[in-house]
């Protein structure tokens, strides 16, 4: 909390109809906050990035009406560790869902942060940096100064089919583009949206209730790569970000691990997730999943974060029986916490019967969803060792695997460049 007493929330604003994202390809798909960004829905990103901002307490989430269920059991099993406090329907419009999400932000919560949901690549600090503008202001908006040479489009006068003409070129020395998150003091915030749904006032982001008022927002510099995706080409780009094409490159970590298991009578057998017909099964504390295990140790090991006995002790009686497929989710989400993101898996399967072909892609499919990442980023092989051994001779089932892992993918431009630069004319 910075060493401040004053209390924070988030407000994520997910409620839009993200008309422009139904386009072509995505034209059939699903609702913005659930389309995928990299294996992980967007929605799940935006509040990825603020749990791990250390100002942030508690968010508040806004969806549109037909969303709540599907918002409800995508942020189901992650709430607490993404410490959604609730999730609202929102309104018609941006000040309609803010003002509902407002009203679930208790009184003695000082500052609000209000974020699109749309804007899964924002930098943590940024949510830092923004609350403690508005401490000192009263109000902030992250923005960025905009590096193009803007022109004044005049519309045809001479009817359809003529081009657009370029009217004239605009000062933009002045000229900052808004983003978010946009963070105020609690109670203005309230009275002020109150106050433009009086006036009928459309407000196209929230520090413009303030702007109206006459009251100081203080500008906090923003960052190039807090793009709000709105569109298929949006995604794209954010992919290729997201991929580590300026920032996550500088630091890619890989991990191996290794897990073997007894095979008895009475056990179920459970390889990657996928339950497999067998009379024997891995003796074990948890389902004995030795591949998902294998998996958990290689992404651990890649980040020198421990291994799965240290995480989930075998003494542990809540590990008991434990369907490891969550674990190894929970490892994924305590990943992206310490700011790793998980980019491909290769799992080696060493068990003589049954034949795991007919499996092979459900069992990637299960470790792509439980870690977040596409589904042809996750290889799963299948080996028997032809009768050698403990694995050979149907006693022990085996599997290693190796995790690449970027670091830093979600980390902050240097700050002095993140806008000057491009605002500088190019000679
Ligand atoms: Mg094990």
């Amino acid at each position: 909390m910075g060493g401040s007493e004053q209390r924070a929330w988030a407000i994520v604003v997910a409620a839009g109809q993200g008309k422009r994202m139904r386009t072509g390809p995505f034209a059939r798909g699903p609702r913005k906050p659930f389309v995928e960004l990299a294996g992980r829905p967007i929605l799940l990103r935006t509040l990825d990035a603020i749990a791990r901002s250390g100002a942030v307490e508690r968010t508040v989430v806004a969806v549109a009406a037909g969303d709540l269920a599907a918002a409800e059991e995508l942020i189901g099993p992650e709430r607490e560790r993404l410490r959604v406090e609730a999730i609202v329907e929102g309104g018609a419009r941006r000040q309609e869902s803010v003002a509902r999400a407002l009203a679930a932000v208790p009184e003695e919560v000082d500052l609000v942060a209000v974020h699109d949901g749309a804007r899964p690549l924002v930098e943590p600090e940024l949510f830092d940096r923004a609350l403690d503008a508005a401490r000192r202001t009263g109000a902030s908006c992250v923005s960025l100064p905009v590096g193009e040479t803007l022109k004044r489009v005049d519309r045809s006068e001479e009817g359809a089919g003529s081009p657009p003409m370029i009217g004239g070129t605009v000062d933009r020395s002045r000229l900052w583009a808004a983003q978010t998150p946009q963070a105020f003091r609690r109670a203005d915030l309230a009275r002020l949206l109150d106050e433009a749904g009086r006036d009928g006032a459309h407000l196209t982001d929230d520090a413009q209730a303030f702007d109206r008022a006459g009251l100081p927002v203080e500008a906090v510099p923003g960052s190039p790569r807090n793009i709000k995706i709105t569109t298929p080409e949006d995604l794209a780009m954010a992919e290729a970000i997201l991929a580590g094409g300026e920032v996550g490159a500088r630091d890619v970590r890989v991990g191996t691990g290794f897990d073997i298991h007894p095979l008895v009578p009475g056990r179920r057998l459970v390889a990657c997730g996928v339950e497999l017909d067998s009379p024997v099964g891995g003796e074990g504390h948890s389902d004995a999943d030795a591949a998902v295990h294998a998996v958990i140790d290689s992404l651990l090991g890649a980040c020198a974060m421990g291994d799965i006995g240290t995480l989930f002790p075998d003494t542990d009686p809540a590990y008991k029986d434990a369907d490891s497929v969550k674990l190894l989710a929970d490892v994924a989400a305590r990943l992206r916490d310490a700011g790793f993101e998980p980019r491909s898996l290769d799992v080696t399967v060493l068990l003589e019967r049954p034949k795991l072909a007919p499996h092979v892609g459900e069992m990637r499919a299960k470790l792509a969803r439980a870690v977040g990442i596409p589904g042809e980023r996750v290889s799963v092989k299948a080996k028997t060792m032809n009768g050698v051994g403990p694995v050979g001779e149907g006693k022990a089932y085996a599997a290693q695997a190796t995790a690449v892992v970027g670091a830093g993918g979600t980390e902050p431009l240097s700050r002095g460049d993140s806008g000057r630069s491009r605002t500088e004319t190019e000679t």
